[in-house]
């Protein structure tokens, strides 16, 4: 069975229902590293590591899962093994340089879509729970705690704390343990890797497509694309808060902040 073939009928967006607000992070909050900017950075660490620098951007690519599962261990232990894997065994010093400078790089990648701030605000303030659950390495979670975003949002589901990746369902059911919603008062909101949509929709939430087409977004690195959505697309995250009627609440309170 392909994948276009296992894709449920997307839930649609009834904004009666909807208590709650789940986001990704890279490509929707955040925007993540563009593709031309990519094999640089990668060269960049593997030259405090003495690694061939399109070895080891092609392998920070294919090792993925094993990064964003925990698999590989933290951030330091991460490079250790990419090194290793590539036949260079650094010095801890070297090690530790390269990783303060994949810090600095993702930290710089991680600089909010000018739409966020306001979204959440907007969404905090018409009372929608909101939740994140990211794809990500060791590296994210601590650079995200620093984010003028993160106080924003209740409940954090990174998948190097779960060790599965989206759409494993184990991801959706844990932020809405944590937000104590239903998956039924869910709008899940992402730009669509790693079949996230179709990983929401099929343990019941909504879910919209991020599609933003500033050249930011439009220049970023995927990885498993939801390419089969055929559920709802909006280009900016302000359009979130207006599908549903966010200046009326959920329950239809007025909202307490502007
Ligand atoms: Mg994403």
């Amino acid at each position: 069975m392909d994948r276009a073939e296992e894709t449920p009928t997307p839930v649609a967006v009834d904004p009666g229902r909807v208590v709650a607000v789940i986001f990704d992070c890279f490509g929707t909050l955040v925007p993540g590293t563009p593709l031309a900017r990519r094999a640089t950075d990668a060269g960049a660490v593997a030259g405090l590591l003495g690694v061939d620098p399109e070895a080891f951007h092609a392998l920070l690519h294919l090792t993925f899962t094993e990064r964003a599962t925990g698999a590989m261990g933290d951030g330091i232990q991460v490079l250790r093994t990419l090194a290793a894997r590539l036949g260079a065994f650094p010095s801890p010093a070297d090690v530790a340089a390269a990783a303060r400078l994949r810090r600095r790089q993702l930290r710089r990648d991680m600089r909010p879509r000018a739409d966020a701030l306001p979204t959440l605000v907007r969404l905090r303030a018409s009372r929608y729970r909101l939740g994140l659950i990211s794809d990500c390495g060791p590296e994210v979670p601590p650079i995200w705690a620093s984010l003028p975003l993160a106080p924003l949002i209740e409940a954090t589901v990174f998948s190097v704390d779960v060790g599965r990746r989206k759409p494993h369902p184990s991801l959706y059911w844990r932020v809405c343990d944590a937000l104590a919603v239903e998956p039924s008062g869910c709008l899940y909101v992402g730009d669509g890797d790693s079949h996230e949509l179709t990983g929401a929709t099929r343990v019941g939430m909504a879910a919209v497509r991020l599609g933003a087409d500033d050249p930011e977004a439009t220049a970023l690195v995927h990885y498993d694309h939801d390419t089969a959505w055929r559920g709802p697309v909006v280009t900016r995250l302000t359009e979130i808060p207006i599908l549903l009627g966010a200046d009326r609440g959920p329950t239809g309170e007025a909202p307490a902040v502007a």
